[in-house]
């Protein structure tokens, strides 16, 4: 099988974008559009290996658009896109890949199958590379800057790029695409139509607008009483006690009162409304199904948890040395990072039902963010 790494190119200003920040590192429906582009060609056919070249000054804008991805450490590009495209090249050429594809990254719309047309060009003999061109008209055709070539390269790109960077330098000529400096060069490179989504983003025109998001808190509260057993279960986990808690499910509390605060985020009534207890299908069940179902309608309405802030009141069992695993596990339940749950508790100094230890309270605080509604 031969290999093929893609050269993803995010060294440009993004002049014509406006503001600062650079195009690929815009968001698209919450997300870079540089990292869209990496995943468009994560995981597609023909491609093994990815190497996003980047501007100078961005190192920690691109760990934030794709921080989380292993990919590898980013090859710093050059003033234009031709040097950034040369330095991707010269950075492959240790252990060159049979194959290279040049993709600009602000084509974060890119399709599988364009990527998959482009590498099966190449089965002819007599191609050295191919690049995805749109149709204007029926008779006019143009392969526009940045979209992907790739070819029997990276040598002959990379001398082909080495060539054109000479010439530069003598001249002060710059060719904007690898079409141009792969023909100049001499190589065969054909056109392979590719779809119309694979658009540039050139300007803030051609990003939807930001959807207006509005924070919404709501308060959850929740008590069970103290009665036979020798655990309880709290914040999803189970706690060895001298008693248990009574109650239709397994009695959480505290995911009782974080579910209640998510569904009041979204006005969506509360606990019993969805888990009735005289239902007996909910008799005994693991509470964090409760909460998830609150988070899934959060979701559905487009919403998302930005922090669960959660406290338990009891004197009984002690909660500090369980407060890590709850927080985990609210988050694995929730879907959340665990920075973004809190758990505290408190006793009542004696006083009250908590403090006569019948019981177990809490309260929780959910903040989510949503597409604003209409006013
Ligand atoms: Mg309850």
């Amino acid at each position: 099988m031969q290999t093929c790494t893609v050269l993803i190119v995010a060294g440009g200003r993004g002049a014509r974008f406006g503001g600062s920040l650079p195009k690929q590192y815009a968001l698209f429906e919450g997300e870079s559009v540089l990292r869209r582009s990496v995943m468009a060609f994560r995981g597609a056919p023909g491609i093994d290996h990815l190497q996003v070249v980047i501007g100078a000054d961005d190192e920690a804008r691109y760990r934030t658009a794709v921080g989380d991805l292993d990919l590898p450490p980013p090859v710093r590009g050059g003033a234009s896109r031709q040097h950034s495209v040369l330095n991707g090249l010269e950075a492959l050429a240790g252990s060159p890949p049979d194959l290279v594809a040049v993709h600009d990254a602000a084509r974060p719309f890119v399709r599988p199958a364009d990527i998959a047309a482009c590498l099966a060009a190449l089965a002819d003999p007599e191609v050295d590379g191919a690049v995805l061109g749109v149709p204007l008209a029926d008779t006019l055709k143009r392969a526009d800057d940045g979209g992907v070539i790739s070819g029997t390269v990276p040598r002959p790109l990379l001398e082909a790029h080495r060539a054109a960077a000479t010439l530069a330098a003598s001249e002060g000529t710059a060719l904007t695409d690898d079409a141009a400096v792969a023909e100049r060069a001499g190589l065969r490179v054909v056109m392979v139509r590719g779809h119309e989504d694979n658009r540039k983003i050139t300007t803030a025109d051609d990003l939807p607008p930001t959807t207006a998001m509005e924070t919404r808190t709501a308060f959850g509260f929740d008590v069970h009483g103290f009665g036979p057993g020798d655990s309880v279960t709290l914040g999803g986990i189970v706690i060895a006690h001298a008693r248990g808690l009574v109650g239709h499910s397994d009695a959480d509390v505290a995911l009782h009162a974080l579910t209640d605060a998510v569904l009041g985020t979204i006005g969506a009534g509360d606990i019993g409304m969805h888990f009735p207890p005289s239902d007996p299908q909910w008799r005994g069940v693991s509470s964090d199904r409760f909460l998830r179902h609150a988070v899934d309608l959060l979701q559905a309405a487009g919403g998302r948890i930005v922090h669960l802030d959660l406290t338990l009141i009891c004197e009984a069992p002690r909660i500090g040395p369980h407060r890590q695993a709850m927080v985990d596990a609210i988050a694995r339940i929730t879907g959340v990072e665990p920075g973004r749950v809190s758990v505290k508790a408190t006793t009542t100094e004696g006083l009250g039902f908590t403090g006569r230890r019948e019981g177990i309270a809490a309260q929780a605080v959910a903040t989510i963010e949503m597409p604003r509604a209409p006013t």
